[in-house]
């Protein structure tokens, strides 16, 4: 059976960027396993996994494009630490959330200097290069329900 629009597909992957640090892997943990064609993962590796099969394996590098967005420096904002509430246990990389434009954004404390936070609501991997290295372990038609809602039941996917 081929992957494409209402398969359920058990994955394992391992995700590192440029400097082949690894980011992300099911290596040592359970392999993923995602509804395909509702976006629940990256556009770029949606894409490169449509059409193959239980067995496949195969290396792909994906653009920040098709991957987290390109990074953009209006998302960077520069704040006096006397507004912002615990202040005094902020530390450069703590994540805070922010309302902008009346919605919730996660954005992360970059840099603290002279009494100012730089904190940064890009995505961590925005910019970043992906390169993965994909084993297709299964592939399945997607249950009426699972369609229906979305996500993928089963053991280890509590129904919500
Ligand atoms: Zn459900």
């Amino acid at each position: 059976m081929q992957i494409t629009s209402g398969t359920v597909v058990t994955i394992d992957y391992t995700l590192t960027d440029d400097q082949q640090r690894v980011i992300d892997t099911s290596e040592g943990g359970e392999p993923l396993t995602y509804l395909h064609g509702v976006g629940q993962l990256i556009a770029g590796l949606e894409k490169e996994l449509e059409g193959k099969a239980a067995g496949a394996a195969f290396q792909v590098t994906i653009s920040p494009e098709e991957g987290y967005g390109l990074r953009d420096d209006a998302k960077m904002a520069m704040i006096p630490l006397d507004r912002i509430d615990g202040a005094e246990d902020l530390q450069v990389g703590a994540q805070l959330s922010a309302m902008k434009d009346g919605m919730e954004q996660v954005v992360t404390v970059t840099k603290i200097e002279n009494g100012i936070v730089t904190i940064d609501g890009n995505h961590p991997l925005a910019g970043v290069a992906l390169h993965f290295d994909v084993t297709v372990r299964g592939v399945r038609e997607a249950t009426t329900d699972e369609i229906d809602h979305g996500h993928v039941h089963g053991p280890g996917h509590e129904h919500h």
